[in-house]
């Protein structure tokens, strides 16, 4: 009987790029997808990545001509709600077809070794007689097949095919995402009437409403984005009651729509199991600015790599006592950052569009400063928290602030504060593990969602 290395559910962005990485260091790897390899990551065509993280990450940059191409552009402009200030960010960005780059990505896994299975739905582990997890089962259209490994990892994204069947005592956590944790996105595909507009001049991001707008790779061809908590019906409502009516944009009319959904909720605890590893989508690893997670879950997985590969190496086995430094190391790379900046989110999409359009034009808490460098490490020095402080009571004294919002605010930044404690405490070992989980509990429990400042009225309308 075969014993893979690791055996990885799902082949998309994070499935694919460790099965690559972890054939590389010559261990067996078989993958399994739910998909055909025709309908692999079909929901939605145009996706973007920074193109120094996918330097970074040594992922294959399409070139014009490449079936996987779309564009290439200078991103990172916010704009305020009205549309009358926005503050500019210098990153390169490519927009690529995504099934197209996925299969590209998969066929790099098969070529540094990985097998890969398409159409194979992970159905359940196999365990031995201790309860020790030692394969997975997945369905075919031939029926129900097994395979067996060291290591099973589940990149199955949202639905969490394997994660969902943890023990509830497990350090790993098993439960769903509910639609309060979930960003619902809602593409539509717009052509400018206006020939002459250039969509690479018309790109930006609309914090308030949670949408943007990005080229589509076609001539006058723009993507208008539109994400939220709850359901597709909650984003469209924002879009078609609010940035339409509030943003000058020039005319345009749809041609297509595609939804999607993106993880938004606080990372996993633990990744690691006895023979299991959490990683992507479904250890919820996507940023909190904008729900994206192509990149961001590539800094797990490079950590999850260097250490199985060493254990396997050694010829150690793969528990969660000595995969724990992935847990660890992860917070402290990117996790206690992201995280971190969920409770200060909260407080800022609390500012109405007016509250948000005066602190745009003032230049404080959205100002060039920060929302320039958005995505990248902010060294905010006692001047600038000085200038926000300012700009903050004048805002209040004018009437142009409620101390009401500017109390969230604060709030958040404070429990920005004791989330990176919490993060920093975290346990060397899973000894420690269960007592700092109930900290963690009570903190996020305080702390609450983004989905908790959705508007009631829209609430009530679409039924929720
Ligand atoms: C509309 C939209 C636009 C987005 N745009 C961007 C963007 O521009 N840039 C960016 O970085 N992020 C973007 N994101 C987020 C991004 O799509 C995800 O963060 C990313 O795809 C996560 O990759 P993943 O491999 O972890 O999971 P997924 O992409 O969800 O892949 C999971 C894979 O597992 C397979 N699978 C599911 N169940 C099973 C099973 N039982 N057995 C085997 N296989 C299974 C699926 O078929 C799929 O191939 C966007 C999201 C949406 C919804």
């Amino acid at each position: 009987m075969k014993i893979y290395d690791i055996i990885i559910a799902g082949a998309s962005t994070t499935g694919a790029w460790f099965a690559k990485k972890m054939a590389q260091q010559g261990h067996s790897v078989l993958v399994i997808e739910k998909q055909k390899p025709e309908n692999v990551s079909r929901e939605y065509d145009i996706f973007h990545m920074g193109k120094l993280e996918m330097e970074r990450f040594d992922l294959h940059i399409p070139k014009e001509g490449d079936d996987d191409y779309g564009f290439e552009f200078t991103s990172g402009r916010s704009y305020s709600p009205y549309g009358n200030y926005s503050k500019f960010g210098n990153e390169t960005v490519i927009g690529m077809h995504k099934h197209e780059f996925i299969m590209n990505m998969n066929r790099e896994a098969e070529a540094a070794g990985a097998e890969i299975i398409f159409g194979a739905a992970f159905s359940d582990f196999i365990k031995d007689e201790k309860g020790k997890i030692i394969g997975a089962k997945y369905i075919t259209d031939e029926g129900e097949k097994e395979a067996y490994a060291k290591l099973v990892a589940d990149c199955t994204g949202i639905p969490s095919a394997a994660r969902r069947k943890l023990p509830d005592n497990a350090y790993v956590e098993n439960f769903a995402l509910t639609p309060e944790d979930i960003f619902y996105v809602v593409l539509y595909y717009a052509k400018y009437e206006d020939e002459k507009i250039n969509p690479l001049d018309h790109h930006g991001f609309f914090m308030q409403y949670k949408s943007w707008s990005a080229p589509s790779g076609d001539d006058h061809g723009a993507i208008l984005g539109v994400g939220s908590n709850y359901s597709y019906d909650y984003a469209e409502e924002i879009f078609n009651r609010d940035w339409k009516k509030n943003v000058p944009w020039p005319k345009y009319t749809i041609e297509k729509v595609e939804k999607g959904m993106t993880p938004y909720h606080r990372t996993l605890y633990s990744f690691v199991e006895d023979g299991f590893i959490a990683m992507g989508d479904t250890a919820f690893l996507t940023k909190p600015t904008c729900g994206e997670g192509c990149t961001s879950s590539l800094y797990q997985a490079e950590i999850a790599v260097e250490v199985i590969s060493k254990l396997l190496k050694e010829d150690k086995p793969l528990t969660k006592e000595n995969m724990w430094s992935i847990n660890k190391r992860y917070f402290k790379v990117q996790g206690k950052d992201f995280d971190a900046l969920r409770p200060l989110l909260i407080g800022i999409v609390s500012f109405s569009y007016e509250e948000a359009e005066y602190l745009f034009k003032n230049d404080v808490i959205f100002s060039q400063k920060i929302l320039g460098g958005m995505g990248q490490e902010l060294d905010l020095g006692p001047k600038d928290i000085a200038k926000i402080v300012s700009g903050i009571l004048a805002g209040v004294a004018s009437g142009k602030l409620k101390m009401s919002n500017v109390k969230k605010v604060i709030t958040g930044l404070m429990q920005s504060g004791e989330v990176g404690k919490l993060y920093d405490e975290y346990p060397d070992s899973p000894a420690g593990y269960f007592a700092w989980k109930a900290k963690a509990d009570a903190l996020w429990q305080k702390i609450g969602k983004v989905a908790d400042t959705c508007d009631p009225e829209i609430l009530r309308k679409i039924g929720m």
